[in-house]
């Protein structure tokens, strides 16, 4: 009886990008070498409400992105700023992206329960020199778009109601990005020393992304333009940390053209229409300029994926900034 060969994927060490090698626990000692996906992706999305067509452009992007390359596609829930968080919109989420097809690989990771490892990363960071406590309020910041140094030598303790800043040094981080181009950014210069724990607690998404992401083994970060600006933030921690960095391609965010602002949770957008997931999938697809066949709206969410995975363009979306919010064409 020929016997099925074990789930190795899991036990696979994930040693860098390509088809490369990685330990099979399973496997007798001489057949150590496994093939792990070149390619793993993610969506991250924080749970502050319902997903709408601007998130869902986002994660679609990313999803295509990962299945047209034979990758993995991973979902991580950024659960770790409470007071921002609405109950049940995690499971909201979740719901979504499964009636939309858009099904995850691998388990959810939580952010609400990664605290150690960023406080591990923080305490790397600290023993680098490069934390330190700033006091200062958010009032005496008021006039500063870029921090000013003001507790960078003053050595005060970490104690409640401080915040916890990376110092930062006048290096250019630069960055090749895939829809974006050469992107370049002198942190000390444009950024300042940036905060990795806020006062009240909380770390800093610029922490928390860098460390889930080399933990999920992250080779793939297709997210939306309006992060473009922190990822020279994130290349510095994964160079302090000796984390691998990711490519990056940051697409355009969808706008609303009545009012002008990037749709998003805040500005009330509109929940998706789950009650007809093809049509919603075809939807972000034309907004995606995937130019999706008008037949397809009728066709099942398996067929609408299978079509746009076989047609991802990505170069659609080359150089854009913006795509403006509009119906479906009838
Ligand atoms: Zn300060």
């Amino acid at each position: 009886m020929q016997r099925a060969l074990p789930a190795c994927a899991p036990e696979l060490r994930f040693l860098g990008r390509g088809w490369g090698e990685g330990v099979c626990h399973h496997a007798p000692a001489r057949m150590t070498v496994c093939a792990v996906p070149l390619y793993r992706g993610r969506f991250a999305p924080s749970p502050t409400g319902p997903l709408h067509l601007g998130s869902l452009v986002a994660a679609l992007a990313s999803y295509l992105d990962a299945k047209s390359q034979q990758g993995l596609w991973l979902l991580r829930i950024e659960d770790s700023d409470p007071p921002r968080e609405v109950p049940e919109a995690s499971n909201w989420i979740l719901q979504a992206l499964d009636k939309l097809g858009l099904h995850w690989d691998e388990t959810v990771l939580r952010q609400s329960t990664r605290q150690e490892a960023y406080l591990a990363a923080l305490h790397d960071l600290a023993q680098q020199g490069l934390i330190y406590a700033c006091r200062c309020s958010r009032l005496a910041l008021a006039d500063h778009s870029i921090y000013p140094g003001t507790c960078r030598d003053l050595q005060l303790p970490w104690q409640e109601g401080a915040a916890l800043r990376c110092r930062v040094t006048a290096q250019c981080w630069r960055f090749q990005d895939r829809l974006q181009g050469e992107q370049a950014q002198n942190l000390a210069r444009d950024c300042g020393d940036f905060v990795v724990r806020r006062k009240d607690g909380p770390f800093s998404y610029q922490l928390a992304v860098v460390v889930d992401d080399a933990h999920q083994g992250i080779t793939d970060i297709v997210r939306g333009i309006d992060l473009l600006d922190s990822t020279p933030r994130q290349l510095y921690l994964q160079h302090c940390l000796r984390l691998p960095p990711p490519r990056y391609a940051h697409v355009p965010v969808l706008m609303d053209t009545t009012s002008g602002q990037k749709l998003s949770k805040q500005n009330l957008a509109t929940p998706l229409d789950l009650a007809r997931p093809a049509a919603t999938l075809w939807h972000a697809l034309w907004l995606l300029r995937q130019e999706p066949p008008p037949s397809l709206r009728e066709d099942s969410v398996a067929q609408v994926l299978a079509w746009a995975v076989n047609n991802w363009r990505p170069a659609q979306l080359r150089g854009l900034t913006q795509l403006a919010l509009a119906a479906p064409p009838l």
